[in-house]
Order: structure tokens, then sequence, then C-alpha cells
């Protein structure tokens, strides 16, 4: 069985900068990703990246993979499915970690859990039925169908209004449909007020999706029905922490890892970065830097720890 000083679960914005720094700290990393890139893949503009006026997200996504690979770092395009402390005899070292993917079973000294998040769904009648039939979760991916359709965004979020913008490229009219407030970056509320094509309806919420073999239409919980040909859903995010629950990780109310200002969780050895923690502010270069820590805690770990896995 391989062994690896640091084991990264995720290839992300956060996995991928966590592996470029451990491998320039001379660790033995390998990086576990089902989606190379991640959930920045699926955003067609980043203004925000240091250094990066402009750059779409698969760009910044592959870049960052890259720069990890470059450096040595072994990626490997699998799920990992489980990760257990390694049953060792001598109590006075430290165990290290047997790591599970579907084809293998790896050992880690350390282990940077870094994986994400899932959409979240709105649980109206229609959506399941019409996924992929006009109910997407992803502009970028899905948008270019939509050529001088009517569509709408359910959303109020910053991610919510860059997603509109994207789609005023293809479609002749957008609503955003948001169920409180919209309440994005000021600098993309400018752009959704000037843009001509997108209506906003705060306090608003689709009650169904009507459609026989395409959306045809919702239906507002105010009895409102419009017509429409596409509905995108960014209501937010569920985080990916069931592998961290079975190990044992303590996790919060909305099931984030737990991590202190060195990236840790309550598990030494184990660490957590990006959008499956529990920082408030959940961007990509945030969760760089969560990982870029971890990376650099778990050097000083394995240095002062003898780890063994029996
Ligand atoms: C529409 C939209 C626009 C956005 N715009 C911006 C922006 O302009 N600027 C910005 O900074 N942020 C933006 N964000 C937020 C940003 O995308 C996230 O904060 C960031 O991508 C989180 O990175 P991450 O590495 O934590 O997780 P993710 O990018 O979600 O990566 C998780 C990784 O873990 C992998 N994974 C999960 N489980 C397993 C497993 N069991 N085995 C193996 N691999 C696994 C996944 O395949 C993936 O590779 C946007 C988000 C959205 C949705």
């Amino acid at each position: 069985m391989e062994t690896f000083d640091f084991l990264i679960v995720g290839a992300g914005c956060a996995g991928a900068s966590g592996a470029m720094y451990a491998s320039r700290l001379n660790l033995k990393s390998v990086m576990y990703g089902e989606m190379p890139g991640g959930l920045i893949t699926t955003t067609h503009l980043v203004e925000n990246w240091p250094g990066e006026k402009s750059i779409s997200g698969p760009d910044l996504a592959m870049q960052l993979v890259d720069h990890a690979t470059s450096f040595g770092v072994e990626m490997k395009n699998e799920k990992v499915t489980e990760i257990k402390q390694a049953e060792i005899s001598d109590q006075s070292k430290t165990a290290g970690f047997i790591v599970k993917t579907a084809s293998n079973e790896i050992k880690a000294k350390t282990v940077l859990i870094a994986t994400g998040t899932k959409h979240r769904k709105m649980n109206v009648p229609g959506e399941d039925e019409l996924a992929n039939k006009g109910v997407s979760y992803c502009a970028l991916c899905d948008g270019a169908f939509f050529k001088e359709k009517t569509v709408c965004i359910v959303g109020g979020s910053d991610s919510a209004a860059k997603e509109a913008l994207l789609l005023t490229e293809h479609a002749k009219k957008v609503y955003i449909f948001a169920r409180s407030t919209l309440h994005p970056e000021p600098i993309n509320m400018d752009r959704v007020k000037k843009n001509d094509k997108i209506e906003v309806r705060e306090g608003t919420k689709i009650k169904e999706i009507i459609g026989k073999d395409k959306v045809e239409k919702v239906i507002l919980e105010s009895g409102e029905e419009i017509e429409m040909d596409g509905v995108f859903i960014a209501i937010g995010h569920i985080p990916l922490s069931g592998l961290a629950e079975k190990l044992g990780v303590e996790l919060n109310d909305h099931k984030e890892i737990k991590i202190n200002r060195h990236s840790e969780t309550n598990i030494p050895g184990v660490y957590a970065a990006g959008d499956v923690g529990d920082s408030e502010f959940k961007q990509a270069i945030t969760g760089s830097a969560e990982a870029v820590t971890a990376a650099y805690y778990a050097f000083e770990y394995i240095n002062n720890n003898e780890i063994v896995f029996e």
C-alpha cells in the first residue's frame, strides 16, 4: 500500500492550492477529485482572484490544478469512499490514516478534506421531473441552450446575480426570483440594474414548475403564472461532509466541518478547507488560504510526530 504524507480529498480551488504548497514543502502529496477544478468551473467570470482582473472560472481552476501537478502532486480523478484512522499497537506513536477509493487503499500521514458542496434543491413539484429539461443548476453549462428564450434565476446571492447576467447573453428575458431580497456585491447590483433584460422580483417564491417534456411555465406562491423556458436554481449549497462525519470529525449545525485558525479539525492530522468548512465567507481565495494553512501545519505535524500504520 503506497504511503503519502499529505492526502487531499477534493481538487477544487482549496484542494489544489493546498496541494501546491504541500509539494513545495516536500510533502509527498496526492489529490483526489471527482470533478477536477471543482465548483468555480461552473462560473463564467471571476473578477476577485488577486492578480487576475478577469478570468473564466474553468481557466482559473485549471491553472490551480496545473500549478499543483507541475510541482509533482499526483492527481487522481477518483472518488474517496472512506477515511479511517489506522489501528496501532504502540500507543506512544501516532496513528496515520487508511483511505479507500473505488479501486485502491492508500496510507496517509495527514489528510486535508476539501470536498466542497453540492447544490441545494428548491424541493418543489416539477423540479426533479424537469431536471435537464429546462431545470438547471448551472448557467454556464446550460445557458447557451436558451437563445432568445425566457428564463428565471432563483436566488438572491451574488452568484445568482452573476448567473442572471450571464444568461442575458443568450436569453431575451431573465427574471430573478429572490425569496427575500437580491443582495449581490454592489458592482454586480449595478450591472443588474442597468440590464434591460433583467426583471427582479423580490419576496417571490416558485410553488411549482409546469411542463410535459420541457419547462413551460412556473406558478408562483402568489398564484401568478409566468410562461418560462428555463429555471436556473442558485439557492446555495450543502456541504459534502459525510466522509468527515464518518471519521468522527466534528461538524456544526449546518453540517460544515469545524476548523480552527490552523485549519485543524478535532482529529489531529485531519485538516479541512474551503466551502465544506465552517468559515462564513466562502470564496475561492478564502478556501485556498485555508488549504495553504493546512499544508503548513500538516508539515509541522509530520515533523513532530512518529506516524505509524500498525
Ligand atoms: C455561480 C457561482 C459563482 C461563483 N463566483 C465566485 C467568484 O467570482 N469568486 C470567488 O472567489 N468564488 C466564487 N464562487 C464560489 C467558489 O466557486 C467556491 O467558494 C469555491 O469553488 C470552493 O472551492 P472548494 O475547493 O472548497 O470546493 P469545490 O470547488 O466544490 O471542490 C470540491 C472538490 O472535491 C471533490 N470531491 C467531493 N467529494 C469527493 C470525494 N468523496 N472523493 C473525491 N473528490 C471529492 C469534487 O469533485 C471537487 O473536485 C462562485 C460559486 C458559484 C456557484
